[in-house]
């Protein structure tokens, strides 16, 4: 397996990466206009976007309804087999243990993050989780990946003090 981060490498289709990457940060948007955290994902074959999709755990009420579990099923089902074999997934976020785990079956070919969850990538565990013949890169649009789950969560515990603040004041 290889990794490689984006921003080190100096390639002519960088742009497409960062198109792909843009289109997932598009869906991480919409995630965040629901509520939900937010990541997005879009799935790659040929060129052509074959799936995209967020978050829906709140919506589906499903813990495990992550934006690589989403794409992944509707990937497949594009697809009509279980394996995404030459496909690019595209996410926002590092994918956690789960989603690493669910990629490994799915044998995607190669996995683009933008940045990474200290708290619950599955590097932390193991690289190893993605299936050996997977290509990882990260740091596709870091910045802006970053930011939009950072500012998420910053909002989120500046919403939940001032909540405290007023029912302490009630
Ligand atoms: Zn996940």
């Amino acid at each position: 397996m290889t990794i490689n981060r984006k921003r080190d490498v100096m390639s002519g289709d960088n742009c497409e990466e960062s198109r792909f990457m843009r289109m997932a940060l598009d869906e991480a948007g919409a995630a965040r206009r629901a509520g939900e955290v937010p990541v997005g994902a879009v799935v790659v074959s040929e060129g052509k976007v074959i799936a995209r999709s967020h978050n829906l755990t709140i919506t589906l009420n499903d813990a495990t309804a992550h934006a690589e579990m989403q794409a992944i099923t509707a990937a497949s089902d594009w697809l009509g087999g279980r394996y995404l074999t030459g496909c690019t997934l595209y996410v926002t976020l590092e994918p956690c243990p789960m989603c690493a785990g669910a990629l490994y079956w799915s044998r995607v070919e190669r996995v683009v993050f933008g940045c990474r969850d200290m708290k619950r990538g599955y590097m932390l565990y193991s690289p190893e989780m993605l299936h050996p013949g997977t290509q990882v890169e990260e740091g596709v649009l870091e910045d802006e990946c970053s930011e939009m789950i950072s500012s998420f969560f910053r909002e989120r515990r500046k919403g939940n003090r001032e909540k405290g603040e007023a029912e302490e004041g009630e």
